[in-house]
């Protein structure tokens, strides 16, 4: 009773906010009686008038412009999926920036054709993976290798004596059945696979992996953090819970703990260029580009303190593919930690990937999108796999790190011939450009 009146008034108020003007409307927001952030909730379903009405406030109160077209005139917002994004991907909206995308490739990865799909606004970034991708081709193809699997996330717990830290530490591993029923009790898909604990004076920071089918799992792992420690509040109520992350993940930072232990999915990847290819196809040596490898990306990496960071460039593609597919594209940061590894084999030349934290989904967050989940159906790998799940997410992880083999591949061709500046000359800027 009392939620169909609820209803019947927000469905009331809906209504009477539908009837009036866009003046009006902005004159509730500016006396606070609508929330500027709460304009899509107070106008919904009508998502593309709460966005141009919040357009209409910037353009006046917060971002005046004496310019004959305001900025935000140049922001698209109509047509428009709004409904998969409120409450999901963005707030405050104002509209959506186009991003272009082009496709590398199809890469020869395990047998069958890949597609590479990469938005990105660095000419020259496609053009070059998809050259990688054919020298592979022209090669054979590339293999690739999951070795693990895990999305981590870590509270950190304070107690008030050494002994309560070390207990907490033990209470982990005596009692992790029960820990790992409490987790798994939130999700249909997410098991716990470890908790490994470390002390800093009387706080335990906890870092918790899960295997989380094929969500990326962030937000899975936490809501399973957040009941486990429940579960442990009960048997030491003395602990204090100071957050659900303790750094200790490590989730967007720069860490050695994923590069050293893995985060998201574990993967290596590898393939054998033929020598003529890579004089054809490369115009380098492959003695060249086996000793620029090791000049560039470990010696010159080491003695800049790198950490995951002994590669050409794999966050260029991993960024590419994550905004084009609907990833976190904050993850590229451990997620493009990779070490590339060139040798020579007989005549040929041996090229593999190292990638111990590539943190993909093929379902939540942005994956969802039309335009992005489209991007995803064209690899092959979009939403939910109703037979394996989690083989949808592995997937993707592999295909990202097959993009970086063919991206290290002709990045350092081009370094060793000596045409990274004039490839970049020339399809970077136009003759007319700055
Ligand atoms: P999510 O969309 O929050 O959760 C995945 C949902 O999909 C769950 O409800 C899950 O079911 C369901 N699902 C259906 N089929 C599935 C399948 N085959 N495999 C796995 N799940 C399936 O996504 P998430 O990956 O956990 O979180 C991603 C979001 O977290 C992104 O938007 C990201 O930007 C954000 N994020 C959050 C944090 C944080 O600290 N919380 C940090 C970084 C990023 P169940 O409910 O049964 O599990």
């Amino acid at each position: 009773m009392r939620r169909s009146i609820a209803l019947a008034c927000s469905s009331a108020k809906i209504m009477s906010l539908a009837s009036k003007s866009d003046e009006e409307i902005i004159q509730q927001v500016r006396s606070k009686k609508i929330a500027f952030y709460g304009l899509e909730q107070a106008l919904a379903p009508d998502y593309d008038r709460a966005i141009r009405i919040r357009r209409e406030i910037v353009k006046t109160d917060m971002c005046p412009s004496t310019a004959s077209k305001h900025p935000l005139d140049t922001l698209p917002y109509q047509n428009y999926n709004w409904e998969r994004v409120v409450g999901q991907c963005c707030e405050n909206i104002l509209g959506y920036v186009p991003v272009p995308v082009g496709i590398a490739g199809p890469l020869m990865m395990d047998g069958k054709e890949v597609a590479l799909p990469m938005a990105t606004t660095e000419g020259a970034l496609v053009a070059s993976t998809h050259r990688g991708a054919r020298a592979i081709n022209l090669s054979g193809g590339c293999r690739t290798a999951l070795l693990k699997e895990g999305m981590t996330r870590a509270p950190v717990v304070e107690v008030d004596s050494f002994e309560e830290a070390i207990a907490v530490c033990r209470f982990c591993e005596d009692n992790f059945e029960m820990l790992k029923a409490a987790f798994e009790s939130t999700t249909r898909f997410g098991k716990l696979r470890s908790i490994k604990c470390a002390m800093a004076g009387r706080e335990v920071h906890m870092r918790f992996s899960a295997f989380t089918g094929d969500a990326m799992g962030m937000n899975m792992i936490t809501k399973g953090c957040d009941k486990a420690l429940g579960v442990l509040k009960e048997h030491i109520p003395s602990i204090r819970v100071l957050s659900l992350s303790g750094n200790f993940c490590t989730d967007k930072k720069p860490s050695a703990v994923n590069w050293i232990e893995g985060r998201g999915k574990s993967v290596v990847a590898e393939a054998v260029i033929k020598k003529d290819v890579v004089e054809k196809v490369l115009k380098c040596t492959v003695d060249n580009i086996v000793k620029l490898n090791v000049s560039k990306n470990l010696r010159g990496s080491a003695l800049a303190g790198s950490i995951g960071g002994f590669n050409a460039h794999a966050a260029n593609v991993v960024a590419a593919m994550y905004i084009a597919t609907g990833q976190d594209p904050a993850q590229v940061v451990e997620s493009s930690t990779c070490m590339t590894s060139i040798d020579k084999v007989g005549e040929d030349m041996l090229l593999s990937v190292t990638m111990p934290s590539i943190e993909v989904g093929a379902v939540g967050g942005g994956t969802g999108l039309p335009s992005q989940r489209a991007m995803l159906e064209l690899m092959g790998c979009a939403g939910a796999n109703a037979e394996s799940p989690g083989e949808n997410s592995r997937q993707i992880a592999r295909v990202v790190a097959g993009a970086v083999m063919c991206g290290e591949l002709s990045l350092m061709a081009g370094h060793a011939a000596g045409h990274l500046l004039s490839a970049h000359m020339k399809l970077n800027r136009k003759p007319s450009g700055p």
